[in-house]
């Protein structure tokens, strides 16, 4: 799971599966809060541990419905 944190405004954006929307949301927010600048302090963070809770699980399992697939396709 990644997530944005900017240091200078002591906010952590809601964890994401994909490092590319954390660094969206980065975007965003420094066009917002700091004109476009990159404040000190901000940064990607991974937390490989969190599991995935409700709705983060979709891309998950769709990756595992695609690799079920592959798999039945050379059974059957
Ligand atoms: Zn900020």
């Amino acid at each position: 799971m990644y997530s944005y944190e900017c240091m200078k405004c002591q906010l952590t954006s809601p964890p994401s599966l994909r490092r590319s929307r954390a660094e969206e949301i980065g975007a965003v927010h420094r066009d917002r809060a700091h004109e476009g600048m990159h404040p000190k302090g901000e940064s990607i963070l991974i937390d490989s541990a969190r599991i995935p809770q409700g709705r983060e699980w979709r891309p998950v399992l769709f990756v595992v419905a695609i690799i079920l697939a592959a798999l039945l396709s050379k059974v059957f």
